[in-house]
């Protein structure tokens, strides 16, 4: 096992990680730009370097100055969390090359599932069904229009570096199609340095339905049940769920299965999730993360499973600790995320809380490294922190996710809090009866006041 982990993140998931890395009895060393000097992370590590200045991309994304602070504190281990480095294969191999362990899969897995075009080729050939679309990487009109042609409009653009919801267009019909293209390559060179653009069938009412997997890269893997991501806002996930409330077990345990064995046969090392649209009974595959996610909590929370204390684990070398049949989701979990925004148009709110109570009792968790007095600095996402409730079954934690919210107070700077109160009182969401669209619709329609439009 390690002596020492250096967690290569802040916030909500550093804590996270710290939490996981004391009770495997294993040090921490936190790291942090001058901007987070007084958070949390650094406050409950046992150790921490200054590694920059608040910009991510002179501290957190730093990979000189975390191999230094690696160094100096005689680190073994790096675990990156979410965002920042943790899909970053190049961060893995120079880590390896200084005999660091990175808590996270091989890098030519991060490699081929982080170019989306790569990681449908390898989806399809593990057995795992895919969106119909483009073979690779389109460039030009007539390609585009003869790929269309095939799979039929509507058709959606896709950035093969893509990422956080980023860099897709919708195509309704021909006329839009070389205008789009061309924009959509623009874009992707602009945002991802890659103007590599893939094109699929765009499904009109889709639920985004993900598998979370573990594998101990022997060939051995499990798969831990599904979350429903559907609640999304620019494509960007709000609420979680798990199980979906469109899933039967049959279809779980199918899908599930799929996954299950493509992750074994690729020799998959660590935790991830494998991400599809699910749309008239069947599943799409759009892409694989290969690190923790931020919504991990409901998986946990209704198997029991510890999935970074997994991650370290198998990091280390070890035998997963489970195998499928030890595998039993029990109840029903929700996660809300409780972001820094104005909770009808989403603007940013950083700055100073003034009162900060969190919701507690039986069932209730909350992932924040937030406290009362803490100032959010404006340099990074705006997450607060994360409220998952559990439930014997979903209409119990709805109402439990209901109390929960009224619970729980953020002063000082907006919050999303109030959207989620007005969500957990919807039939829509109290029936499970929403897809990727619903929750833009509501917002358009008015659902929030005049300010949300
Ligand atoms: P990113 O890596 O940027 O998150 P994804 O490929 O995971 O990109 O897609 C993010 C979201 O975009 C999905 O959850 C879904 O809402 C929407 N989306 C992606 N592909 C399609 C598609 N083929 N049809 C309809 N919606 C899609």
């Amino acid at each position: 096992m390690f002596d020492k982990i250096l967690i290569a993140n802040r916030g909500e998931i550093a804590l996270r990680v710290l939490r996981a890395a004391k009770e495997l009895g294993i040090a921490t060393v936190a790291v942090h730009s001058t901007a987070d000097a007084n958070a949390m992370h650094v406050r409950l590590a046992d150790e921490s370097v200054c590694i920059g200045p608040p910009s991510a991309r002179e501290s957190y994304l730093n990979i000189p100055a975390l191999i230094a602070a690696c160094e100096i504190t005689g680190a073994d281990a790096v675990h990156p969390g979410y965002g920042f480095l943790s899909e970053n294969a190049r961060f893995a191999e120079i880590l390896e090359r200084h005999n660091i362990t990175f808590i996270g899969p091989k890098a030519e897995h991060i490699r081929s599932m982080g170019d989306k075009i790569e990681a449908k080729r390898t989806a399809k050939r593990l057995g795992i069904p895919c969106v119909p679309g483009s073979e690779g990487g389109v460039t030009d009109d007539d390609e585009a229009l003869r790929i269309a042609g095939e799979i039929g409009f509507p058709v959606i653009i896709k950035a093969a570096s893509g990422g956080g919801g980023k860099g897709m267009k919708v195509v309704r019909n021909a006329e839009d199609m070389s205008v789009a293209l061309s924009t959509a390559r623009t874009e992707a060179k602009a945002n991802f340095g890659d103007d590599a653009v893939y094109i699929e069938k765009y499904l009109e009412k889709p639920r985004h339905i993900e598998i979370q997997v573990l594998g101990d890269g022997q060939g051995r893997a499990v798969h831990l049940g599904e979350r429903d991501c559907s609640l999304q806002r620019r494509h960007q996930k709000v609420w979680e769920e798990g199980p979906s409330p469109a899933l039967n077990a049959g279809e779980r345990d199918r899908i599930g299965a799929v996954c299950a064995n493509a992750m074994a046969k690729l020799g998959y090392l660590g935790a991830g999730t494998i991400e599809f649209l699910y749309e008239d009974g069947e599943f799409y595959f759009i892409e694989m993360n290969t690190r923790i996610q931020v919504e991990h909590p409901v998986t946990e929370m209704i198997t029991g499973i510890d999935l970074v204390n997994e991650q370290i684990r198998i990091a280390a070398g070890a035998a997963l600790s489970i195998t499928q049949d030890d595998i039993v989701i029990e109840g029903h979990a929700i996660e809300c995320r409780v972001n820094a925004e104005h909770p009808a148009n989403f603007r940013p709110s950083p700055g100073r809380i003034t009162s900060f109570h969190t919701p507690g009792g039986l069932g209730v968790r909350v992932d924040s490294a937030a406290y009362q007095g803490y100032t959010i600095p404006p340099h990074y996402d705006s997450l607060v922190g994360k409220l998952i409730v559990h439930g014997r079954n979903r209409d119990e934690c709805l109402m439990r996710l209901r109390r929960s919210l009224d619970e729980f107070v953020v002063d000082g700077v907006d919050t999303t809090l109030p959207l989620f109160r007005t969500l957990v009182r919807n039939p829509d969401i109290l029936n499970g009866d929403y897809n990727i669209h619903w929750l833009e619709k509501f917002l358009a329609a008015g659902g929030m006041g005049p300010e949300g439009q």
